[in-house]
């Protein structure tokens, strides 16, 4: 390849087909920077993106703070591994415990890693007061239609099977509950449970709120017994909801949390937040990572927070959230496709009753340039950055509202079709 030929999509596609192992179903789409709310493809292309990366990107594109700490954090130092001191961690550690609510941080790299060491922390917490004389199990109790993360322990507490069956056996241990069924709770919960696991809002499951009366009788069974209540915030989390923890919608305060995707804009970082009385369990070298909590990802994610306060974005956030779910509901009262509209601040969902017609709108709002995703088959997903202004949105419901009155005239003319033969 020569310097200045740089190569097409086609030909990306080609290489990628022929080089990586095939787990992703990419859009045609090649996109080379971006900027606010906006990613730019290589013929120069401005797309709106209602995803930020899956909720990575709370901040956009280029934020100018997120710039400013790569580029003086990398000119001071990248790396330098748990072995030694830096200025990061207990600064950035301070922030979410003041903000958690909890006591104790440990940075791991991905939301499964944060999982993953969450899970083994619950376990350790259990033989801890099993050794001090309590009757505590190794049961894990985690919800149906949960999604957890893809490393062993996190696909075991993930319902749907497709994650979970190649790769099977996968950890033991782990039983599923129905989703805000406080009954079946009630039943499977017992003094062989360490730790209840649950989302506050369930997130690739389909934006679903856990329920209030859910959320404090977990809470109550588990503190009958020393199990943990395990909140999974790593979508939910860090503003998104318009507080900046999901479970502070639910009047609870965990045992543990888990934080990633938006923690670091971009720069992968995650977090386990607990209670001293959790950290009780755990002892110097029972847990680790060579790149959790670095230099460079802690002055990003401290970057990023401080962004998140001074631009009032977690009020933004429910202001701008609770104005989308209202044109959504207009949308809904003209579009009889749409069946449901839920969500919380920033995370959005619009139901529809099929999921060929939520593919096709996915599909669709990608030529007019718009990005969302489809998850849980039906459920149209929203999750802008939480920088995303009325006018976009007003944007994406215009479009929406174009494309569904365009479906329904073709599902009229095939059934009208249909009826002439
Ligand atoms: C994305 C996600 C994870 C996994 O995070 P990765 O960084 O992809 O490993 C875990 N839990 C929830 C709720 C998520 O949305």
């Amino acid at each position: 390849m020569s310097e200045e030929r740089k190569s097409s999509l086609e030909e990306l596609r080609a290489a990628e087909a022929r080089l990586l192992v095939p787990t992703y179903d990419r859009n045609a789409v090649l996109f080379e920077r971006g900027e606010g709310v906006h990613l730019i493809d290589e013929h120069g292309e401005r797309y709106l993106d209602l995803l930020s990366g899956i909720g990575v990107n709370a901040l956009g594109y280029a934020h100018p703070a997120i710039e400013r700490a790569i580029v003086e954090q990398s000119r001071k130092l990248i790396h330098t591994s748990n072995l030694y001191f830096h200025r990061g961690q207990a600064e950035l550690a301070l922030r979410l415990v003041e903000r958690t609510g909890l006591d104790r941080i440990f940075f791991a790299n991905t939301g499964t890693e944060a999982w993953e060491g969450a899970l083994k922390f619950a376990r350790a917490h259990a033989g801890m007061l099993r050794s001090e004389g309590m009757r505590i199990g190794t049961k894990f109790l985690a919800m149906e239609h949960s999604f957890h993360g893809r490393t062993y322990g996190s696909v075991a507490t993930t319902h749907k099977l497709k994650y979970r069956e190649p790769f099977e056996p996968v950890m033991p241990g782990v039983e599923f509950v129905r989703f805000n069924d406080v009954a079946d709770l009630r039943t499977k919960f017992s003094e062989d449970v360490c730790a209840v696991l649950v989302e506050s809002i369930q997130g690739e499951g389909g934006i679903r709120p856990l329920s209030l009366e859910f959320a404090q009788v977990a809470r109550e069974l588990t503190r009958t017994t020393g199990a943990l209540l395990v909140v999974d915030e790593i979508q939910a989390g860090m503003g998104r909801t318009g507080k900046w923890f999901g479970y502070q919608h639910l009047s609870i305060l965990p045992d543990v949390t888990t934080i990633a995707k938006p923690l670091a804009g971009g720069i992968p970082l995650g977090a386990i937040a607990c209670t001293d009385e959790v950290a009780r369990a755990i002892h110097p070298g029972m847990h680790g990572t060579t790149f959790g909590g670095g230099p460079l990802a802690c002055a990003v994610a401290i970057a990023v927070i401080d962004a998140i306060e001074n631009e009032g974005l977690l009020a933004h956030a429910l202001e701008i959230g609770g104005y989308f779910q209202q044109r959504l509901r207009e949308l809904q009262k003209r579009h009889t496709m749409i069946a449901e509209v839920r969500g919380i601040g920033l995370m959005v969902a619009a139901e529809l009753h099929s999921s060929t017609l939520a593919r096709q709108v996915v599909k669709r709002m990608l030529e007019r340039r718009i990005l969302i995703n489809c998850t849980s088959d039906t459920v149209l997903r929203f999750l802008p950055p939480l920088v995303v202004t009325k006018a976009d949105i007003e944007e994406a419901i215009q479009a929406l509202d174009a494309i569904l009155t365009e479906e329904t005239a073709e599902a009229q003319l095939a059934g009208g079709n249909k009826d002439g033969q």
